[in-house]
């Protein structure tokens, strides 16, 4: 019977690693910020800044190569040894699902319990139809002000490494001028192939297991900026996805690059005009096409290349994603991304965003 659990030793370490977290991950639920992101998070991100800062490759690479690795020589000495069942494999599989559930919070995960920025700045108020058209007219003239003194954008080669350097002292300002959190080192790369993540259903991610965040290298050049300052947003320890995305625009509008304040824009405009689509289609039709040419090219661009990668059965994603939300507190699930007007014209009325 001994000898029976102890074939089995790596299930007991699964389960042992996670009930160890568990216990730890309730005991830090309590007061997140105090025992999570100021005494654990902080160091974490100072020692990964230690020892991996000059790996200038994404480190998720080494994470696929070690589980294929881990997985095939499991299952080969199964074969050899004669011990292989479907039961076993499945176990052994699990026992892999259950380690990294585990291994998500300790290192990450956790921050979801911390106070909401939303509810920090008392964001609350009125927000109708009349404050979204108000809003949309505005964007409008703020884009054609910025787009007409932008001749090119940088392509992939020519942002590099300068993108995310540029952006992070960007994204510690913002952070220090709402006190949400301090100037951590970040890490922030391009991901190959292009449309790596797209294949996904994401255009950028927070990593944990490796303590980095990736951006598509397939992204169109004009969404670049705006999507890594939301995921720099994540590697600061903030997991609220429509709350990053607040965060990234204001990081990018804090910039004297016109085309990262254009790119927030851009963000701000695309999550409005669905809503326009959904509310008033034919005026939808009308203000789309009352944009000056070159900021309708831009959107036609950025459309054709998400359209242009693969996609792996949106519809079940989407739905383990919302799950996945849901149970971590984000009660709108994946709609919170889209709160970003709402939030912007919310913020300008209580002076935090120019007008
Ligand atoms: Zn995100």
């Amino acid at each position: 019977m001994f000898k029976d659990l102890i074939k089995y030793w790596w299930f007991w370490l699964s389960v042992l690693f996670f009930l160890l977290s568990y216990f730890w991950i309730n005991c830090c639920k309590i007061e997140a910020e105090a025992y999570y992101y100021s005494r654990f998070y902080v160091s974490f991100r100072q020692v990964f800044e230690l020892l991996f800062s000059s790996i200038k490759f994404p480190l998720i690479y080494i994470w696929i190569g070690v589980l294929f690795f881990v997985v095939v020589f499991v299952f080969v000495r199964f074969l050899i040894k004669r011990t292989w069942s479907f039961a076993k494999s499945i176990l052994f599989l699990g026992c892999i699902c259950l380690f990294h559930f585990s291994l998500f919070y300790i290192l990450w995960g956790i921050n979801y319990a911390g106070k909401s920025l939303i509810s920090r700045l008392n964001l609350k108020g009125d927000y109708n139809e009349c404050k979204f058209y108000f809003e949309l007219d505005s964007l409008k003239a703020r884009l054609i002000g910025l787009r007409s003194n932008i001749t090119e954008f940088p392509k992939l080669n020519e942002y590099n490494d300068s993108l995310k350097f540029e952006l992070e002292p960007l994204v510690h300002s913002t952070f220090v001028e709402f006190n949400i959190g301090k100037a951590l080192p970040l890490s922030c790369k391009f991901i190959h192939p292009k449309g790596f993540l797209f294949f996904w259903g994401a255009s950028g991610v927070y990593w944990p297991f490796v303590g980095e965040a990736y951006v598509d290298a397939g992204l169109h050049s004009i969404q670049m900026p705006y999507t890594m300052a939301h995921e720099m947003s994540h590697v600061m320890g903030w997991t609220d996805e429509g709350e990053c995305n607040l965060l990234a625009y204001m990081i990018c509008k804090n910039s004297n690059k016109l085309i990262y304040q254009y790119s927030a824009e851009i963000a701000l405009l695309r999550y409005m005009l669905f809503d326009l689509s959904v509310m008033d289609f034919p005026y939808y039709k009308l203000f789309r096409a009352s944009l000056p040419n070159l900021i309708q090219s831009d959107l036609d661009e950025i459309n054709i290349n998400i359209n242009s990668y693969p996609e792996f059965l949106p519809w079940l994603r989407n739905y383990v994603y919302d799950i996945f939300l849901k149970s971590n507190g984000i009660t709108e699930g994946s709609r919170s991304y889209s709160y970003l007007p709402k939030w912007i014209v919310l913020m300008k009325e209580r002076g935090l965003i120019k007008r």
